[in-house]
């Protein structure tokens, strides 16, 4: 799995910090998003899709790997 973030979209909603606290995080000055690991072990995959798919910017990219 491969996660990308796009910071420009995001508007800081916080849902993906608050599934998966262990591979995104929020810049304390505005919120918005933080990738905090790229290529999140197999027990995350799960939320990191979870996050993706609810989250409200439609910033977060899941990607498989090759
Ligand atoms: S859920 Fe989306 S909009 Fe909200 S903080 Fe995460 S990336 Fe940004």
């Amino acid at each position: 799995m491969k996660v990308t973030v796009d910071q420009d979209k995001c508007c800081a909603a916080g849902t993906c910090v608050l599934i998966a606290p262990e591979v995104f995080d929020q810049r304390e000055d505005d919120g918005v998003v933080i990738l905090l690991d790229t290529a999140p072990a197999g027990n995350l995959h799960a939320a990191v899709r979870e996050c993706a798919a609810v989250c409200p910017a439609g910033a977060i990219h899941v990607g498989e790997d090759a």
